[in-house]
């Protein structure tokens, strides 16, 4: 059975790619009928951030994209939470010692400082714990077989490190890369279980993969150089018959295709890199969110879906159904993928379009409470239907469509002025009239009896729509003139006529 999963670690926000690798996930899960798991992987303590989990959960129902197991709803496999599984990795890590596969080392951090000396020192820039500074360091592979028993029973403290072999190739088939292989001289002994119990994330995601029976796993291209140690472990573990097959999703870029999307492209260029808003508790430190930036999460997930996928053919508005069913993981490049935040703003803008006016007006709701106001529900859909051809976001509703909901208070005077006369002065009184008079307040009518009334009086309409629509809206924006004036309704448009007049 297929069964993926989403591991994040509850250390800040949801980057975008973070959300894709969900998306991916989930989108694999859906298209074989199998399961996606969600992980939360928070045995490294010092980088715990409070409300992180709940931010990646809200996260998920914000974009439709829910797990079917995980701490939010329990599952077969729970807890999901690895601080919750604390007790269950030791007996891993002891096995491995036991097979030969890792052993304990009783290092001090101060040795461990001073080993990394004397490696500087040696020009050796990066120093790691690997075969040759094992050697020479405090472990049950250069001490006594007495002693490490000892050190054991005072309780010592130490950590359990993964004895990579010297000079071995660890190959392995990802689903978008092919062959990928590693010299296993080029990683360290990680550690995999620390001195305070828990695990590191090396061992725990290899257990909870296994115990949790996941069959593929997605992970972003960052985690590459850790799959030898993955791949050997598994191994080292005795379950490499239930290994998952891996893919390793590609980055997404800066727009400029120079290096991985980060944080900060965001705040310089001036757009979100974060599924939501997330306000950092240590730093207070905001960083900006797709959601409160206005998109709407299906605009923002088809988005998603574009980087580094496609369907093989030239669409790019997909449903959440269409993707299901035409997702497929080999698609997926294994170049990074460009971002491109007009791009980003033209999904969201083909989705507006294609909502309904009556959900689009309760999206725009809360801009228009924020403001005091709280026009008919019926009203602000009208309003919507005719400015929502104009907005990227909801917010625009507002910016194209703000005097539907509020009087001019000032008017583009220069606009008309030197054309005014008493004649169009007198002609907007006569036809407050008129309109009041009219049995039915469209557009057409309205039209009509505009004409009529100008030429009766010997001007050109054209010269007088102008004028008409300042008196609306301000300015010389918006939708054609009579429309809005039919939107207003009669009493309004009367009312502005006069206001503007006065
Ligand atoms: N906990 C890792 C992270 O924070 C998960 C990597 C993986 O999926 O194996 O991204």
């Amino acid at each position: 059975k297929v069964r993926v999963r989403f591991a994040p670690s509850p250390t800040g926000g949801l980057h975008l790619g973070g959300v894709r690798t969900v998306l991916f996930n989930y989108l694999f899960a859906r298209h074989h009928g199998g399961d996606f798991v969600l992980r939360i992987e928070d045995t490294d303590q010092t980088r715990f951030v409070p409300g992180a989990e709940e931010y990646i959960l809200e996260c998920l129902r914000w974009c439709g994209l829910e797990a079917d197991e995980g701490p939010h709803k329990g599952g077969p496999y729970a807890p999901y939470r690895q601080s919750e599984r604390k007790a269950l990795y030791r007996q891993y890590g002891e096995q491995l010692v036991n097979a030969g596969f890792a052993y304990y080392a009783f290092d001090t951090p101060e040795e461990l400082e001073a080993m990394r000396e004397v490696e500087k020192a040696r020009g050796n820039h990066s120093p790691q714990y690997n075969h040759s500074v094992r050697k020479t360091m405090r472990n049950s592979l250069t001490l006594d077989a007495a002693e490490v028993k000892t050190l054991l029973e005072k309780g010592t403290p130490h950590v359990i490190r993964i004895k990579m072999p010297e000079n071995e190739t660890v190959a392995f088939t990802d689903m978008i890369r092919g062959e990928v292989s590693f010299q296993t001289s080029t990683v360290d002994d990680k550690v995999l279980l620390k001195a305070d119990g828990m695990p590191t994330y090396h061992l725990a995601v290899v257990v909870d993969d296994y115990l949790m029976k996941i069959s593929h796993a997605f992970r972003g291209e960052e985690w590459l150089p850790s799959a030898p140690v993955h791949i050997l472990l598994w191994k080292y573990l005795g379950w490499e018959a239930e290994m998952p097959q891996w893919a390793h999703l590609p980055l997404i870029l800066k727009p400029d295709g120079n290096g991985k999307l980060s944080k900060r492209d965001g705040d310089r260029l001036g757009f979100p890199v974060y599924a939501m808003n997330w306000l950092d508790p240590k730093t207070n430190e905001l960083t900006q969110g797709f959601r409160e930036r206005g998109f709407l999460p299906e605009a923002f997930v088809n988005m998603l879906a574009m980087l580094g996928w496609n369907a093989g053919s030239e669409q790019e508005i997909f449903s959440i159904d269409e993707l299901i069913q035409q997702f497929s993981i080999e698609r997926v490049h294994k170049g990074g993928a460009k971002f491109d935040y007009d791009k980003a703003k033209w999904f969201n803008h083909q989705y507006i379009v294609k909502k309904d006016d009556a959900t689009l007006a309760k999206l725009f709701q809360p801009v228009l409470a924020e403001k005091g106001l709280a026009p008919e529900e019926a009203y602000v859909a009208k309003v919507t239907g005719l400015v929502k051809e104009r907005c990227h976001f909801i917010n625009e509703i507002w910016d194209h469509g703000f005097f539907f909901f509020v009087r001019p208070d000032k008017y583009d005077v220069e606009a008309v002025k030197p054309k005014w006369t008493p004649e169009k002065q007198a002609f907007f009184e006569s036809w407050i009239t008129e309109i009041g008079a009219l049995p039915d307040f469209t557009f057409a009518a309205l039209e009509d009896n505009f004409k009529q009334l100008a030429t009766a009086k010997n001007i050109k309409p054209g010269e007088l729509q102008l004028p008409f629509r300042i008196m609306l809206c301000g300015g010389k924006f918006g939708p054609p003139v009579f429309v809005i004036a039919e939107t207003l309704g009669k009493e309004e448009t009367i009312e502005r006529i006069k206001q503007a007049l006065a």
